[in-house]
């Protein structure tokens, strides 16, 4: 796609649909040539306090208005957006802003605070140049080859790795779901989840390539958010599992009929929520996807919903993908990696040489799971995280998933243990609501669960370790067993 050229998102869509609402954000609402018109003058004003179309620009900022039109005036400048995750400690956004070599970071007041010093200037959004006209010239065609945005992988399996999104993959992102999702032009999509990951970035991006308006929601309270659903008319929503189950705790009745899509990805989703969503006719639409997708890559159409609980669905449409194992590719239901292959894909990780894909195109994602005969495909977990016990495979989202649908049992997370005869064995930590004890826990999972994988060893914490995206790291829970088996 060398030399090819999408028009300026934002500038586009107001030249088409002018008069539509664009963004509704506490209070305040915004048409497409509205906010056309913030975003050159934002763009004014960050021209102003120097930045460049050839360098990085971070954003160090929660979600609002003021974070939407940032992002967009980055884009009219022709500025890399570098997307700082505002949950991380300042140490870590210190190292990311330092890595991504970022030359200025915009933020907010919420976030100011976080901003590193001795690495970059930081310039708040109230203290920027004012600008009386929108910037002169800006970038009204974006390349699809052109870097748009880096954003740093979650770090549940290690260290953060920068990725380079350009303008192609997200445009063939939004392009992509469009064609699965169906798109109606009163759609209107609440953004809850954070704009400095895909999850939530996507939903900005969508908005303008699609012409529909983007809600923001002030905060990720369930009970606020079930109530902006019926008052903002939305239609479509994306969601992690942690914060539908607090949506469906604290739901009453139902959601309107107008409310026809809860794209839930980013994790695991355990079946007795799936089930549960199910009992209130929550349309959930299981995803799968990852920063270097770009967003979705698979997700399950809407009539499978309820007779494929579970799987994350097929490729959407411009998308592939394929289970290997050791280079071959599985049979129906053999587990294996999942590679995937798309547009949306990125190129490169941030100052790594190596492409992402191999020569035919194919990103090996680090995740094993298997498509069933029909090719809908069912994720078992992180090839990091498999135990291998006595020669089976053992898969701790399936274990946990078993743990979670304990009435008392508010957070698992399960990881491999040392044994003498097996090899590995699993061991559960989990925070209970009430107390119960090891033994409960086993004959729960005896109940529901194969023998070889029923935790050998249940461990009670208070709270178990999350990164700032609300993934469970059981990394840190191997470091406890580590700790142990050491001061032994
Ligand atoms: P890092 O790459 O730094 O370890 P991360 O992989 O958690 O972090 P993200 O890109 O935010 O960073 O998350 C993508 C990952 O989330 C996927 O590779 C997969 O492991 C997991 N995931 C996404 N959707 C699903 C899903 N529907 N079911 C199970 N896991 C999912
Ligand atoms: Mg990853």
């Amino acid at each position: 796609m060398d030399g090819y050229t999408v028009p300026n998102f934002l500038a586009q869509r107001a030249f088409l649909t002018p008069e539509r609402q664009a963004l509704v954000s506490e209070g305040t609402s915004l048409t497409f040539k509205e906010m056309h018109s913030l975003v050159l003058k934002r763009a004014a004003q960050l021209s102003k306090a120097g930045v460049k179309e050839s360098d990085k620009t971070g954003v160090l900022m929660s979600n609002s208005l003021d974070m939407a039109v940032t992002i967009h005036a980055l884009f009219y400048i022709g500025s890399t957006a570098v997307l700082l995750n505002n949950r991380l400690t300042s140490e870590e956004i210190a190292w990311q802003s330092n890595h991504s070599q970022t030359v200025i970071i915009i933020t907010d007041e919420q976030c100011k605070s976080k901003a590193p010093v001795n690495i970059c200037e930081t310039v708040s959004i109230a203290d920027l140049p004012k600008a009386e006209s929108g910037l002169k010239s800006f970038l009204a065609e974006f390349p699809l080859e052109k870097p748009a945005t880096v954003m740093y992988t979650s770090g549940t399996t290690g260290h953060p790795k920068g990725v380079i999104q350009s303008f192609g993959n997200h445009y063939w992102s939004a392009a992509a779901s469009a064609l699965n999702l169906g798109l109606h032009h009163q759609d209107r999509w609440l953004l809850a989840l954070p704009m400095f990951h895909i999850s939530g970035l996507s939903i900005l991006l969508r908005s303008v390539i699609y012409g529909i308006c983007a809600v923001i929601a002030p905060s990720a309270d369930a009970r606020l958010l079930n109530s902006l659903i019926h008052q903002q008319k939305i239609t479509i929503m994306s969601a992690v599992s942690t914060l539908l189950t607090e949506m469906v705790q604290s739901m009453d009745g139902k959601y309107p009929d107008f409310f026809r899509c809860m794209l839930l990805g980013g994790g695991p989703a355990p079946l007795s929520l799936l089930q549960k969503c199910a009992e209130r006719g929550i349309p959930i639409y299981q995803t799968y996807g990852m920063t270097e997708t770009s967003s979705q890559i698979a997700t399950l159409p809407p009539e499978d919903c309820f007779t494929k609980l579970g799987s994350a669905g097929k490729p959407l449409f411009p998308c592939s993908i394929s289970i290997q194992n050791d280079k071959q590719n599985c049979q129906p239901n053999e587990a294996g990696e999942i590679l995937v292959k798309g547009a949306n894909v990125a190129k490169a990780y941030l100052y790594e040489e190596a492409e992402l894909t191999d020569s035919g195109g194919w990103f090996r994602t680090g995740d094993i799971g298997y498509q069933d005969e029909e090719g809908y495909l069912f994720l078992l977990d992180r090839r990091s995280d498999l135990i291998i016990s006595g020669g089976e495979n053992v898969y701790p989202a399936e274990i946990e998933g078993v743990l979670l649908s304990h009435p008392d049992i508010f957070d698992a997370g399960v990881v491999g243990m040392p044994h003498a005869k097996w090899g590995e064995v699993p061991c559960a930590f989990i925070t209970s609501r009430k107390h119960l004890g090891e033994q409960d826990v086993m004959k729960y999972c005896q109940e529901k669960l194969a023998k070889y994988k029923v935790p050998h060893s249940v461990r009670f914490l208070e709270k178990l370790p999350r990164n700032a995206a609300r993934k469970l790291l059981r990394r840190k829970l191997k470091d406890i067993l580590q700790g142990e088996s050491g001061n032994v």
